[in-house]
């Protein structure tokens, strides 16, 4: 119970657009994108049982770009534990860069001259090499730790909380990339939420739709978008998705239908929701809009919650060039703008990784 409170102390408010939309902001963490929940969540626990430990814990992750701010946010300052963040260089907006590369203390940059999947490569290299594991204490912050799925779920139920009584029946719009967020839903549908249907939502990196479209489950080489964080050719996440269901496709496409946005797609997404509703998405949450829109013009007993993953202003160059309007930057994201980036920069083969770890570590 501590813990919940400690690290989801932020609210996740249910916003009205029309009588069959709803936008479920999961931006008001301190680092402006949902990550806070798993990330915040999961830092508190692992503070909690690394505190009779004597060798640091070395927390290795790679982030497509929200992933690094809310878990060095988590674990900023944690005594014993130190972050390295791996992240694609060039490939994170401005902000997002800003929130890794400037905290300084017990966390470190690495700038990785590769695409997210290179990082996530690198990362899980480490974890299954013997050698390293037996010098110094690793550990994940990956969606791929359970530690923050749990906390993932919990906005369901706020969600559900939220919504009028209505004769609709719900579908909950997920924007995906490693699909932990995805994952999270279907966890709390089998705890008893009764949620009807769910959206996986992509940009071009497209994998899973056309999995749930198909029954064939093809890898791809990570395409880059203007909703970096859903940059990934080879989620995560999808292995646990499938064994929820069983691995059995004719189920998982019951409960789960994919879509995705071309880049074209979600800038018009954005602009439309802005001249309609007054109301500011952000590149992920737009890709989920246009979504959930082909989804609803289809479905008409059906009203949809788009998971708004993060705050426009993390993106502001492009929202503000979409809808020619100002946006307000949040004090906590505006701060960063003037400090000084520090990374260190690699390319994307393991072995540099490894020495790295090896000389600052053991
Ligand atoms: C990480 C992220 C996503 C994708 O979430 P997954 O759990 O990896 O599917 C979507 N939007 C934003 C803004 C993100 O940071």
């Amino acid at each position: 119970m501590a813990v919940f409170a400690i690290s989801i102390n932020f609210p996740a408010p249910l916003i009205q657009l029309d009588e069959r939309r709803f936008v479920l902001e999961l931006f008001h963490g301190p680092s402006l994108a949902f990550k806070d929940f798993g990330a915040r969540f999961m830092a508190q626990l692992m503070r909690y049982f690394n505190t009779e430990k004597k060798d640091d814990l070395i927390i290795l992750v790679a982030t497509s770009g929200d992933t690094g701010g809310a878990v060095a946010s988590g674990f900023y300052d944690t005594p014993g534990v130190k972050v390295v963040i791996l992240y694609p260089s060039h490939k994170v907006s401005f902000l997002q860069e800003q929130q890794l590369t400037t905290l300084g203390k017990n966390i470190t940059a690495l700038e990785i001259d590769g695409t997210f999947d290179d990082c996530q490569a690198m990362v899980k290299k480490a974890f299954l090499d013997k050698e390293l594991q037996s010098k110094i204490r690793l550990s994940s912050a990956n969606s791929i730790n359970i530690a923050r799925l749990i906390p993932q779920t919990f906005y369901y139920f706020e969600a559900f909380k939220q919504l009028p009584e209505s004769a609709y029946k719900t579908v909950f719009c997920v924007p995906s990339g490693n699909f932990g967020n995805l994952t999270a839903g279907l966890i709390a549908q089998k705890m008893g939420l009764p949620i009807a249907h769910f959206i996986a939502a992509t940009n071009s990196n497209k994998v899973v739709p056309e999995y749930l479209r198909t029954g064939n489950y093809i890898p791809a080489e990570t395409i880059p978008t203007i909703s970096n964080a859903m940059d990934v050719g080879t989620p995560s996440n999808f292995d646990r998705m499938l064994d929820l269901y069983s691995s059995t496709w004719n189920t998982i496409k019951k409960n789960i239908t994919g879509g995705s946005a071309s880049e074209q797609e979600t800038i018009n997404e954005l602009l439309s929701t802005y001249k309609k509703h007054t109301y500011i998405l952000d590149p992920h949450g737009a890709v989920a809009k246009n979504v959930l829109e082909v989804f609803l013009e289809k479905n008409n007993n059906f009203r949809g919650v788009v998971l708004e993953t993060a705050h426009p202003s993390k993106f502001i160059k492009i929202v503000e060039s979409v809808i020619k309007d100002k946006i307000e930057i949040p004090k906590r994201l505006e701060v960063l703008r003037n400090k000084k980036k520090e990374s260190i920069f690699m390319t994307s083969e393991y072995r540099h990784l490894k020495t790295f770890l090896k000389d600052r570590f053991v």
